[in-house]
């Protein structure tokens, strides 16, 4: 069993670390905000007051935070993790971040004799939870043997996507994926509401014929048609719509610089953007519906 820091404790990084525990690693865990700590210490996990404390002697660091900018301060910044960690020990990011960030990071990492994978993940809080994410890693085959034991104690497929860097990318392109498909999927069910269909309907029909997708069937927008998904649960702790605007905003920037067109990528970031500038970025992306449906645009306090 590994010793495992684990830094960044939020809806995805709590039941992540939780699940390390419980299949025996020992698990030392921070987050910066003192609420979430004590979350930690009543769930039973070894938290710590410090950062250098959680990651002292650990085989492998794991973060979970919300940004590039976040990942690069904790292992590259000013007192960095990197510099702390023993040589031939492992950094793992599974947040999802700027494949550059993450080569950087991969960078700084040989420089020092660290290995790094970015192992972003998919499958949302209720795969963290359940401890059944798909983790999509960059970094070397070797490298991810190491980890698999303690991927495999959060996830239930790990797939080796490429070099450095590129499980970012992966994910990134899964990610274009969802927030377009939500989109179309809540436009589908605008429709099929002001044309008289049925949305539990609708849904039946169009998951066994050519519009099925994973947004429409599993994870629709509209309540009470699939039980604990965001939508039946006011489209609270799930994908926050901030989060899915920052990912829109990334593959936006990686198809710039990599001189590709994304036409509806660019549009579903408008729509995000509009809105979590409506005040509604803390809502499941799911939410985005409202926005569709012409009740989203304006709160009282927006
Ligand atoms: P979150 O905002 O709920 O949690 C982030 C946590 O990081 C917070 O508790 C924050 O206090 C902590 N943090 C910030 N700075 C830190 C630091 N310097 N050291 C340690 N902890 C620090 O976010 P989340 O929903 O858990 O998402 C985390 C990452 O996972 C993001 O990159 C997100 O895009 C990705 N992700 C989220 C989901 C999801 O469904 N929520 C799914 C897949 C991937």
């Amino acid at each position: 069993m590994a010793k495992v820091g684990f830094l960044g404790l939020g809806r995805m990084g709590f039941p992540m670390a939780r699940n390390l525990a419980t299949a025996g690693h020992d698990v030392h865990v921070y987050d910066p905000s003192e609420e979430v700590g004590r979350k930690a210490a009543k769930a039973g996990l070894k938290t710590a007051s410090r950062v250098d404390v959680a990651v002292e002697g650990a085989d492998f660091v794991i973060t979970m935070v919300p940004t590039g900018r976040h990942v690069l301060e904790i292992f590259l910044g000013d007192d960095g993790v990197l510099a702390k960690m023993a040589k031939g020990s492992m950094a793992i990011d599974s947040s999802t971040i700027d494949t550059a960030d993450a080569r950087r990071l991969h960078a700084a990492g040989r420089e020092r004799g660290i290995a790094v994978l970015d192992a972003p993940v998919s499958g949302g809080v209720m795969g963290a939870e359940a401890g059944t994410l798909t983790f999509m890693v960059g970094g070397s085959a070797e490298d991810l043997e190491r980890a698999r034991p303690v991927l495999e104690a959060m996830g239930r497929r790990i797939f080796h996507a490429g070099e450095p860097g590129v499980g970012q990318a992966a994910k990134l392109c899964n990610n274009l994926l969802a927030g377009i498909s939500m989109i179309a999927v809540s436009e589908a069910f605008a429709l099929a509401r002001h044309l008289g269909l049925d949305a539990r309907k609708m849904q039946e029909i169009s998951a066994v014929s050519t519009g099925g997708c994973f947004s429409l069937t599993n994870y629709p927008p509209v309540p009470g048609l699939v039980p604990n998904v965001p939508s039946s649960r006011e489209y609270r702790n799930g994908f926050a719509s901030q989060l899915m605007l920052k990912d829109l905003k990334l593959a936006q920037q990686a198809a710039i610089q990599s001189g590709t067109a994304l036409p509806l990528g660019g549009l579903a970031a408008a729509l995000y953007g509009m809105f979590c500038q409506a005040g509604h970025s803390e809502l499941d992306y799911s939410a985005i519906i409202k926005l569709i449906e012409g009740d989203g645009v304006r709160t009282s306090d927006a």
